[in-house]
């Protein structure tokens, strides 16, 4: 048997400490044990108000939060869009939940119809339909778009609605639940390594397929594509999978089955 060679991931996390309903922090933990079972070491910043961005990153994290945290953050973040808009292009991973996904478009209008601007990672806009108006909540199937990973299972719950622009493409597609806007049947939207999310769970302990796909994009930013470092075996993760199975056949049994909208 031949080892491993040594490696590590950079980690960048933003605002944690602000942006985190549902959990969302569960992400990075999910992600720390992942690694360690494929013999990664991760290397996090914790990035919030205030605080430079480290000159690199393999990884990019960001969670969910409600109107009121959005406004704290949204100048800032907006601020930082040039350079975390050029991580993206440049292949770093990067996961944005929620609120977090909404501030990683172009712009957010919230419920009191402030709009706030946004980091510009996807072509991405968002609309909350004010106070009057239904949220999107509850258990959420949809069919992921990117390589290697089939559904992706999570919680939604947002009063704003998403449409995507001509430069994104959806995450996945709606199969139980709502999406992005609750009319087109996308869900999320990716921009090379970037993926931004309306799945709350957390995401990443119960979709164990999306955890490893966004390590070895992390690999592959760090060490290059096809370099031993870059590689990861696939390795069984039981419980993963049994709450990832848990999770579909609770979307299925109390989520609508999605039916687009037409106007
Ligand atoms: N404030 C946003 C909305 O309701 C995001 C909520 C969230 O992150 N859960 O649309």
């Amino acid at each position: 048997m031949t080892s491993k060679p040594a490696r590590s991931i950079r980690v960048v996390t933003l605002y944690d400490d602000v942006m985190n309903v549902y959990a969302d922090r569960g992400n990075e933990i999910a992600l720390r044990v992942r690694a360690a079972e494929h013999g990664v070491n991760v290397e996090v910043t914790s990035v919030s108000l205030g605080d430079p961005l480290p000159a690199e990153a393999d990884l990019v994290l960001i969670g969910g939060g409600q109107d009121r945290e959005q406004r704290r953050i949204a100048d800032e973040l907006a601020a930082r869009g040039p350079a975390l808009r050029a991580w993206a292009e440049d292949d770093t991973a990067m996961l944005a939940v929620c609120g977090g996904f909404q501030l990683f478009g172009r712009w957010y209008r919230d419920a009191s119809g402030t709009e706030l601007p946004g980091a510009g990672v996807f072509d991405v806009t968002t609309l909350a339909p004010g106070p009057g108006a239904a949220r999107c909540i509850g258990d959420i199937l949809a069919a992921a778009q990117i390589e290697g990973v089939r559904e992706v299972v999570g919680f939604e719950n947002h009063g704003g609605r998403t449409y995507l622009g001509p430069g994104a493409r959806p995450f996945a597609r709606v199969e139980y639940g709502r999406g992005n806007n609750g009319e087109d049947g996308t869900e999320g939207a990716v921009f090379r390594n970037a993926i931004g999310t309306y799945l709350h769970g957390s995401l990443l302990p119960k979709n164990p397929a999306l955890l490893d796909w966004l390590i070895a994009a992390a690999l592959r930013h760090r060490y290059g594509a096809g370099t031993p470092e870059a590689h990861i075996d696939m390795l069984p993760a039981p419980y993963a999978e049994r709450a990832h199975a848990a999770s579909m056949a609770v979307a299925r049994r109390r989520s609508p089955k999605f039916e687009p909208v037409v106007k």
